[in-house]
């Protein structure tokens, strides 16, 4: 695929939640039609031009949904290594397999990034119950224990403190627990063609490991700023990466340590919709149908502030506060820990 799409194309996108949702809308907006496979419930179907509703293991429903597209890109990066071989064996994805490949697993993430140079907080491998405690004595408390794939908003992980370790049933990283500063993360874009920008890096606040709110201009130093954008462009280069990429870092006395990658937009990125000309799904969906990345400068001071579960239930206000902007994502029920929704609020 070296040429551009051209418009009419349809752009194929597994997962159908919101980031799904939000790209189909780029995809629309540049002229392309997104196809959305989604096993289960999918906010992204009603924005899509169409939605296949089944199983990654419905061999029949991925044939038909790879020969209905001109290109795949996925905002998750769960999707069954299967599902992936047989659609790429049909149509190109983007962004590439390694890309997936390295960030399913917290232990290849944390092995790439180390083998480019790039720091981590201290981990080992806890392939099972019994490797604890030697990985205890090594690390240290206190420490964090993830699951090494299907974690994501905190899930799937085990504070080590003091008392007996609790064990996380299946393979782990155990990771020293980082002394942070401040969290913030790079949006970065890498088009077909080698080219690679950066939005400009957010300050992140997390409550029980899901994300609150991002805000820019963060109130960090320029250099540490520069130092982000440096890093996660060394990352998208080395995986010959095409789309968008979320960068989480942890700023330390020591410097900045990668927490973790996100081969897909993320929702640190969100407060692009209201604080640049082309936003971080529209710069993926540029990227992946080899367009050239647009002009992610930012023209303004945002806040993003993630609606999650009962939060919903400030919509009233929140559709009445000046300078919002109110994206909902169709979800019917408010279940606790839920992403409902989000609002930016230009400074
Ligand atoms: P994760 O799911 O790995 O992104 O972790 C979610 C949040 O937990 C992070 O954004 C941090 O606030 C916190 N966290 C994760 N890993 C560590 C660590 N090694 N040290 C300190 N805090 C951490």
């Amino acid at each position: 695929m070296n040429e551009p799409l051209a418009p009419g194309a349809v752009i194929g996108i597994l997962g159908g939640g919101q980031l799904g949702r939000m790209l189909s809308v780029a995809a629309s907006r540049l002229g392309y039609r997104a196809h959305v496979y989604e096993p289960g419930a999918a906010p992204a179907g009603d924005v899509a031009h169409s939605l296949t509703n089944a199983p990654y293991e419905d061999e029949a429903a991925l044939r038909a949904f790879a020969a209905s597209v001109d290109v795949v890109t996925y905002e998750f990066e769960n999707v069954p290594t299967s599902a992936l071989d047989l659609i790429e064996s049909l149509r190109p994805i983007r962004p590439n397999r390694r890309a997936l490949a390295v960030s399913q697993d917290r232990m290849t993430e944390k092995e790439f990034l180390n083998g480019i140079g790039l720091a981590t907080a201290p981990w080992r491998n806890v392939e099972t119950e019994a490797d604890l405690p030697g990985a205890i004595a090594e690390i240290g408390r206190p420490s964090i224990l993830k699951t090494r794939r299907l974690g994501y908003d905190g899930k799937g992980q085990v504070r080590i403190g003091e008392g007996p370790a609790e064990w996380t049933g299946a393979p782990s990283v155990l990771e020293g627990f980082v002394d942070f500063s401040a969290e913030i993360s790079v949006i970065v874009a890498r088009g077909a063609d080698g080219q690679v920008a950066a939005f400009d890096p957010g300050l992140n606040v997390h409550q029980g490991g899901i994300l609150r709110r991002t805000t820019v201009p963060s109130d960090q130093p320029g250099a540490i700023l520069t130092d982000a954008v440096l890093l996660a462009a060394r990352i998208v280069n080395a995986l010959d990466y095409v789309g968008v990429m979320g960068v989480e870092l942890f700023v330390t006395r020591q410097g900045l340590i990668v927490n973790e990658i996100a081969p897909r937009v993320h929702n640190s990125g969100h407060w692009t919709q209201a604080g640049c000309a082309v936003d971080q799904f529209e710069q993926h969906i540029r990227a992946v149908a080899g367009l050239p990345l647009g002009d992610g400068q930012r023209y303004a001071d945002v806040r993003m502030e993630n609606l999650i579960g009962d939060d919903i239930d400030r919509l009233p206000e929140l559709l009445r506060a000046p300078r919002t902007q109110v994206h909902l994502y169709g979800k019917a029920e408010a279940r606790p820990g839920r992403k409902m929704g989000h609002v930016n609020i230009v400074l």
